[in-house]
């Protein structure tokens, strides 16, 4: 099957509320530009590197999509072009996030990610840090101006149990229903990033509204 095959089979069974992210980290540009020909214009990427290289040689109508762990540091370097950071998971990034996003005069949405695998490798916030930060980034919000928390995020365990997966899926999902009134300027969450390859169909089942797809598409890394 071919990249634009595979996009177009995937996205037939998407349902009309949930978004598409082509993970496309590690994939030459030309494997990209087959998925723009056949329409897709949100991109995810891992490395904030990798995505800038990117973003420079690709079409500007793209829209991209950090879906990695960040490192304060180089937030400099995507906060000109990049429209949502999925891995946001701590006020320190979210400050950073803010600061740089003000210096290129530009609001940046971000998603929270939330902790619900139980590996002890994955990134991400229990439901009481998320509670926290919220409170925080509401009670300041004249200085987080260029920031908007628009959803949460989440990765399940990589495991074939799909018990376990579900598990983990509906309890992010619950800590999204739980926190999802507390509309303002800053903190409005409508979408929930949950479901890979492997796992998307039933993150879809369990409220998923962004799907983040990647070998499913390009074929293996
Ligand atoms: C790589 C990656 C994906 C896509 O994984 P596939 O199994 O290739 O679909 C999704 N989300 C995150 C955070 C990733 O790093």
């Amino acid at each position: 099957m071919s990249i634009k095959n595979n996009l177009l089979q995937i996205k037939s069974t998407l349902p009309s509320t949930v978004t598409l992210v082509a993970v496309s980290k590690t994939k030459p540009i030309p494997d990209l530009m087959e998925a723009y020909d056949a329409g897709q214009r949100i991109f995810g990427e891992n490395k904030i590197q990798e995505m800038a290289e990117k973003w420079e040689a690709m079409p500007k109508d793209i829209e991209w999509h950090m879906i990695g762990h960040v490192q304060t540091n180089k937030v400099k370097f995507m906060a000109p072009f990049v429209s949502l950071i999925h891995g946001v998971d701590s006020l320190k990034l979210l400050h950073e996030i803010n600061r740089q996003a003000k210096k290129n005069n530009r609001i940046i949405d971000c998603l929270l990610q939330i902790y619900i695998a139980e590996e002890e490798s994955k990134f991400g916030l229990d439901e009481d840090e998320l509670s926290g930060i919220i409170r925080f980034i509401t009670q300041n919000n004249e200085i987080y101006k260029n920031i908007r928390i628009v959803g949460l995020m989440g990765m399940a365990t990589f495991t074939d149990n799909q018990e376990q997966i579900k598990k983990e899926f509906t309890h992010l999902k619950s800590i999204f229903d739980n926190h999802k009134n507390l509309k303002s300027e800053i903190c409005n969450l409508k979408s929930l990033s949950m479901g890979m390859s492997g796992d998307y169909q039933l993150a879809i089942e369990c409220g998923s509204t962004m799907v983040r797809i990647g070998s499913s598409i390009f074929g293996g890394r």
